[in-house]
């Protein structure tokens, strides 16, 4: 078993309650989901005492590693004090402040509790804003589960359509057509389509949905001309840019657009802000985000919550951001390039089909011998998803938790050993399975 016997008993519990014995679709499991006891720094611990290091960190928000000290004691303070209240507290506009002052473009914030809210309520501001109902997004990219966005991440290639006009394709049984009216795709890194697609749909699009480096879709990296593109086809035709930064905020201390070149009118922000507690943002231009000013009547977009701005979520963020300063970023930079190039130097002394992409503090490993350039590019095979199952069984058993088939991360309380550990072990299987196939 891949699995110790605490987490095979806990599954048999837990497939009693729930459908397919898990509570989140993006578990991992192989089949088993390995059941954690407790973390501490870059580690995890399973329930039958097993260490791993934590290349996931909960799909890349523990920019600190797990029960990270300074968060603790300020959550254990902020206990005592009450978990949430029906009124606002001033934690709120400490980390609002934070987020404004390093990212100019976000001259307002609203707090909510999820990725997928952010998402939700930055394309219902953008939609309020233009009068206008649809978007575009780019093919194959994750922003969580609100509909609009949901469409065109099919896993079946013979759904997507031609390269220059892919299918707007439903992701669930029962979507209603509606939707995807409504949602133009693009394929990522080519300008030239994508401002033809934009320009056909103009008059439909309140905005561009864009991750500059969306993971899902393979963590690559946005070409300048596609930027400028997706820029110029927005301010022509009037459309908003919304820039999905709940993941790649942690690219920098102002986020990824402002490191690939962007200026979105809207950020959704997510994971690292809320220190390991539930949260989710949604900033921008104050003309835009006084879609949400209730001003004297009521506002153009209603935006609560019971648990938005919940202080706990408030205090987690708020001790965690201001543990990532400048030369916490530089140095999370400085480890990411190391290790990227690392792999990428062992993978090149042995002339096999892989390559890496990402930025900052996030990699991903492609069973592909050219980095791929969009997600059809980065989609696996039956073989290549083989060999990335063989991969991630082969780090878990030298106890190491890498994400198969989004982003991993590393994370403040990581250094040079863990780097060390990493491309060891990747060099590790590339030898092992030199040894037993031919590549
Ligand atoms: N957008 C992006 C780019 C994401 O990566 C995610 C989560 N992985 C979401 C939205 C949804 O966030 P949440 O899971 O907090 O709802």
């Amino acid at each position: 078993a891949r699995v110790g016997p605490r987490s095979s008993e806990a599954f048999r519990r837990a497939r009693d309650v729930f459908p397919d014995g898990t509570t989140r679709v993006t578990i991992e499991r192989d089949p088993t989901p390995r059941y954690v006891s407790h973390g501490a720094g870059a580690y995890v611990f399973d329930a039958d005492g097993r260490r791993f290091l934590d290349l996931n960190a909960n799909f890349t928000t523990l920019i600190h590693g797990h029960a990270f000290a300074p968060v603790v004691s300020a959550l254990e303070q902020q206990l005592r004090d009450g978990t949430c209240f029906a009124n606002p507290t001033e934690k709120e506009i400490d980390l609002a402040a934070l987020i404004c002052e390093r990212v100019p473009a976000i001259e307002r914030i609203r707090f909510c509790n999820t990725g997928t809210e952010a998402v939700m309520f930055a394309i219902k501001a953008a939609r309020a804003w233009t009068g206008r109902p649809g978007i575009a997004k780019i093919e194959g990219a994750y922003h969580g589960a609100y509909d609009w966005v949901e469409v065109s991440q099919s896993s079946t290639p013979a759904n997507w359509g031609s390269r220059d006009d892919p299918n707007a394709v439903t992701f669930y049984r029962g979507m209603p057509d509606s939707v995807l009216f409504d949602v133009v795709p693009l394929r990522f890194n080519d300008p030239q389509r994508a401002t033809e697609l934009i320009g056909r749909s103009a008059d439909l699009l309140a905005a561009i949905v864009i991750d500059p480096m969306p993971s899902r879709a393979g963590l690559i990296a946005p070409d300048p001309e596609f930027v400028s593109a997706i820029q110029a086809a927005a301010r022509r035709h009037g459309i908003l840019i919304i820039s999905d930064e709940v993941l790649n905020f942690r690219q920098g201390y102002a986020g990824a657009a402002a490191r690939f070149g962007l200026e979105p009118d809207l950020y959704t922000l997510g994971k690292i802000i809320g220190g390991g507690l539930p949260i989710g943002a949604i900033g921008g231009r104050a003309s835009v985000m006084a879609a949400f000013d209730a001003g004297q009547t009521r506002p153009a977009v209603p935006q609560g919550g019971t648990f938005s701005a919940n202080p706990m979520s408030m205090t987690a963020g708020l001790v965690a951001m201001q543990h990532l300063d400048e030369a916490a970023f530089a140095r999370l930079e400085q480890i990411g390039d190391l290790l990227r190039s690392r792999l990428m130097h062992a993978i090149e002394r042995r002339q096999v089909a892989f390559s890496v992409t990402g930025a900052a503090s996030l990699f991903r490993i492609h069973p592909k011998r050219l980095p791929p350039r969009d997600f059809r590019e980065a989609f696996w095979s039956k073989s290549e998803a083989a060999v990335m199952t063989e991969l991630t069984r082969f780090f878990t058993a030298e106890g190491i938790v890498l994400p198969n088939g989004a982003a991993a991360c590393l994370s403040t309380p990581m250094g040079e050993t863990e780097i060390d550990l990493i491309v060891q072990v990747f060099e590790h299987f590339l030898s092992d399975r030199a040894q037993r196939m031919e590549w």
